[in-house]
């Protein structure tokens, strides 16, 4: 791989800390990374914050059609440098949570691969998963503290938490140390491999139901949750007893300690 310090300062650019660059310079990290996505010849990857190019062109070589979006414009030159030996790379110069990801794919499966800006890391999972079709899996190189809550079980579960669970399997693959960035990061990440359902395990209504129910329950944090129901759905806290009863859960229990089946059935309680 192309040093990413060496690329930059052949276009005389910096890193820019507030779209988090911070450029993979390890190989065995980008092997790590390659390998946990266990693509085959045939795929679709969607890529999001190519940056140098350096995960690009690792996934250039394994798979069919790369789709690359890139947010900076100045990396334009660099990128098509570094890609032109590949005609299988389509770049994208945009902001990711402004793109339609189904309408650059068009009827293909496809997966994600990406080292994504930590600032954004909600906000894609939510763009990648809020969606009719879903990726085949999502493998995302992120901080290792969101990583952790993500795969949380019940007990330490958040909005966060629950927002993935409800669409796929997530799992850490690895850890990386914070020195296989250039530039270095604060904190040390993890690549994160999340295997979406092909039909969704919990039925509910409605998923914006569903969401605005667990939201309700993560209003406030470390309280009972018969209060903190009430208080996001705008009903009396009797009221909000009454539903988790009827759901079959003790409405003294907290937010975190709930399953994914138990904030289904209480939506399904609410809307009934
Ligand atoms: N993939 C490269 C690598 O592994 O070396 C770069 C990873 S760097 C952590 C994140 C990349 O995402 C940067 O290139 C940054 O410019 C880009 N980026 C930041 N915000 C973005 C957004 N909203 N949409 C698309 N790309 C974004």
């Amino acid at each position: 791989m192309t040093n990413p310090k060496i690329l930059l300062d052949q276009y005389n650019l910096m890193p820019k800390k507030s779209l988090g660059q911070n450029f993979l310079h390890d190989p065995n990290a980008l092997e790590k990374i390659v390998s946990t996505a266990d693509l085959m010849p045939e795929d679709t990857v969607v890529e999001i914050g190519p940056g140098t190019g350096a995960l690009t062109r690792a996934l250039a070589e394994k798979v069919r059609h790369v789709f690359s979006i890139e947010i900076d414009d100045r990396m334009r030159p660099i990128l098509e440098g570094e890609l032109a030996p590949y005609n299988n790379v389509y770049l994208v110069f945009e902001d990711i949570l402004k793109v339609d990801v189904l309408g650059l794919v068009g009827e293909r499966e496809y997966v994600v691969v990406a080292n994504v800006p930590y600032y954004i890391t909600s906000a894609i999972l939510r763009h990648l998963l809020e969606v009719p079709r879903r990726p085949r899996s999502i493998v995302l190189t992120i901080q290792n503290e969101v990583a952790e809550r993500i795969i949380a079980q019940p007990g330490d579960m958040s909005l966060l938490a629950v927002s993935v669970q409800f669409y796929g399997k997530p799992e850490i693959a690895t850890r990386l140390k914070a020195g296989a960035f250039w530039p270095r990061p604060d904190v040390d990440s993890a690549v994160i491999r999340i295997d979406t359902y092909e039909t969704l395990p919990f039925e509910v209504p409605s998923t914006d139901l569903f969401f605005r129910v667990v939201k309700a329950g993560f209003s406030q944090k470390r309280k009972q949750l018969r209060n903190a129901l009430s208080g996001g759905l705008g009903i009396k806290t009797q009221a909000g007893g009454e539903l988790l009863e009827a759901a079959g859960i003790d409405p003294t229990r907290r937010a975190e300690t709930l399953t994914i089946e138990e904030w289904a059935r209480l939506t399904q309680v609410y809307s009934a």
